[in-house]
């Protein structure tokens, strides 16, 4: 990149997009990657383990062509495919062509719009967009700015977290501002009666939200079907007032992270009203998404009680990270809550929207503009499509764990999550999950729905068919009969573990009658290019094998002898260190001054997979 100017070609850009439509046609494992291989002339993949990269960082300009080569052979094989036909992890990361096109257009410009006067397009383009976004998705019309009446509107975030986040900075200032009243005592006096609520479904970003604004977190409990308990909420915002706290902040669900369950907003939003303080945020991260269908809209109902909500639409939108969308009832509570007008930020364009005021960081990327793009590519009726293909083939595999007796479906199944197990003990699961995710043909993750130790099942990949499903679901009943063979284990006549009387992972298997368990070796695939999991050593995956037993296995294992061999020459290297007087910093280049990266051994292959 020093040597060369690299500048977009625009007509390039437009040739592959028109391309990609045309052809559909999609790199076979990484479909965006190939958009991005066409532009660059890339070179095709080699595999080239062990990896050495330099620890330092090169005094002399490189080409980019051996960049582009080190990336495809140093990289790329250390690299988690989330757009892989057999990838049914965590939710979707949203992504396709226009989306990628108009983030590399967004990269390029390279415009900062922190405020209407330092990039009026993105300013005006997020405006509508979030109007647009809102109005698809049948939002109340309390959210779009452009409807007759409205206070509110809203902005794009980083992430869902933040969305949470900023969210509940903005319940507390209104909140703090009500308690203080006219007095001019510090802010900080009153965060220790503030509190707020959440299910025991919620995603972790609630938690950390209340840990960084330093306020309290009541969690209530869910029901069978992973919905927040209304009368338990109802019951503890009353206890809560009567013991001198002001409960300011409820976080409603729609799409819970474990088991794609949807709280009752309605319900809740009633509770709320009760209560002035309370801001009410509703969390639809991935779920929040589906309300583009109209047979969605019976989850959406009582969306008119939010104060607030977010979803990404890069999970459930083809929109590639990052993009949250967080819409408010109220843009001026907000932007009170965090506002801030240094002279140097000023500009005279006071009908301008400046969207700092609406979140943690000045700078913004120019984000609605692959948002834009996706819009018009796909159009609503698109965009409709791809979900309800999710949703049909999630109903698909559904159906086919529901028909086989051995295994049983855990959550309701309205969206792309299916979360499911084999009607045994834990441990077969974890088993089950392990087998999985080690064969490196598909990934899965693992999940507590509803106290049950789950496998977790999302139809991820945007143009998913029945046939990755039904492949994936005979290569699941593959190891789940080994599993059953090898322990013994007759599944249809094991019944379910009554509730809360669940084994752990550390109980001893059922009993094994007969020829003992074969201790069967998990293996990975020949394939270095593609994998789906994270690579540990091999003796941590030996050491603390049962921990990983939650489908955290590895596929890409560091080879021992060079592992020993590293951390020898890691201490040889401190010890030199130590002895020369130097300040012991952590540091372990080799003798090439190259830092090595995990060595692939392969161990089992297994040919063809991923
Ligand atoms: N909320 C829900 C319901 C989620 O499922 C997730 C992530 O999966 C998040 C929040 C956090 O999303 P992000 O990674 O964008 O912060």
């Amino acid at each position: 990149m020093h040597t060369q100017t690299h500048t977009l070609r625009i007509d390039l850009l437009v040739d592959l997009s028109t391309h990609c439509q045309k052809q559909q046609t999609s790199h076979k494992y990484c479909p965006n990657l190939w958009v991005i291989k066409e532009i660059f002339k890339a070179h095709p993949l080699i595999g080239c383990w062990p990896v050495y990269l330099s620890a330092d960082a090169p005094q002399s300009p490189e080409s980019f062509k051996d960049v582009l080569e080190d990336f495809e052979q140093k990289i790329m094989p250390g690299v988690v495919h989330w757009n892989h036909p057999k990838f049914f992890a965590y939710f979707p990361s949203g992504n396709s062509f226009p989306s990628v096109l108009g983030d590399m257009l967004s990269s390029a410009i390279g415009s900062i719009g922190f405020s209407w006067a330092s990039c009026p397009a993105a300013a005006e383009l997020e405006t509508i967009v979030m109007n647009w976004y809102a109005k698809a998705l049948g939002l109340p019309k309390a959210f779009v700015s452009d409807a007759p009446g409205s206070t509110g509107g809203g902005a794009l975030q980083g992430s869902a977290s933040e969305c949470v986040l900023v969210s509940l900075i903005t319940a507390r200032a209104r909140a703090i501002s009500e308690l203080k009243g006219q007095t001019s005592v510090h802010d900080s006096v009153f965060l220790p009666s503030l509190i707020a609520y959440a299910s025991r479904e919620a995603h972790s970003s609630v938690e950390k939200a209340t840990k960084m604004a330093l306020v309290k977190l009541r969690i209530i409990d869910a029901d069978e079907h992973g919905r927040m308990r209304v009368d338990l909420l109802r019951q503890a915002i009353q206890n809560d007032v009567n013991a001198g706290l002001t409960p300011f902040f409820v976080v409603a669900t729609v799409g819970t992270t474990g088991g794609c369950a949807f709280d009752d907003i309605t319900e809740i939003g009633k509770v709320c009203r009760q209560v002035s303080s309370i801001w009410l945020h509703v969390d639809g991260a991935y779920a929040g998404n589906s309300f583009i269908l109209p047979e969605m809209r019976v989850f959406s109902a009582g969306l008119e009680y939010a104060d607030s909500f977010n979803t990404n639409p890069n999970k459930l939108l083809l929109t590639n990270f990052d993009a949250s969308a967080l819409w408010v009832r109220d843009v001026m509570t907000l932007k009170s809550a965090l506002n801030v007008n240094p002279l140097y930020l000023r500009h005279e364009h006071l009908n301008g929207v400046d969207y700092r005021h609406y979140g943690i960081p000045l700078s913004r990327r120019f984000r609605a503009l692959k948002l834009w793009f996706v819009f018009r590519t796909y159009g609503i009726k698109g965009l409709q499509e791809y979900i309800r293909n999710h949703m049909a083939l999630a109903k698909k595999f559904e159906m086919l764990v529901r028909k086989d007796e051995r295994f049983e479906v855990r959550n309701d199944v309205h969206l792309g999550l299916v979360c499911f197990r084999m009607r045994t003990g834990d441990e077969p699961n974890h088993m089950l999950l392990a087998q999985i995710n080690h064969s490196g043909k598909m990934h899965m993750t693992p999940a507590k729905f509803n106290g049950r130790y789950v496998i977790r099942f999302c139809v991820t990949y945007e143009h998913a068919t029945e046939k990755d499903i039904l492949d994936a679901w005979s290569q699941i009943k593959c190891f789940a009969e080994e599993i059953l063979r090898d322990h013994q284990l007759e599944s249809s006549s094991v019944p379910t573990t009554p509730e809360g009387t669940e084994r752990t992972s550390s109980e001893p298997m059922a009993p094994v009658a007969g020829k003992p368990p074969i201790k069967k070796k998990l293996t990975r695939t020949k394939s270095l290019r593609f994998s789906f999991t994270r690579s540990i050593s091999r003796e941590q995956y030996q050491s603390q094998s049962e921990h990983l037993m939650d489908g955290c296995t590895p596929i890409l294992v560091v080879d021992p002898k060079t592992l020993q061999e590293n951390f020898q020459q890691a201490a040889d290297e401190n010890d030199r260190n130590t002895n020369n007087g130097s300040n012991g910093a952590i540091s372990s280049p080799n003798k090439n001054g190259c830092t090595k990266l995990k060595n692939i051994s392969d161990v089992d292959t297994d040919e063809g997979s991923n």
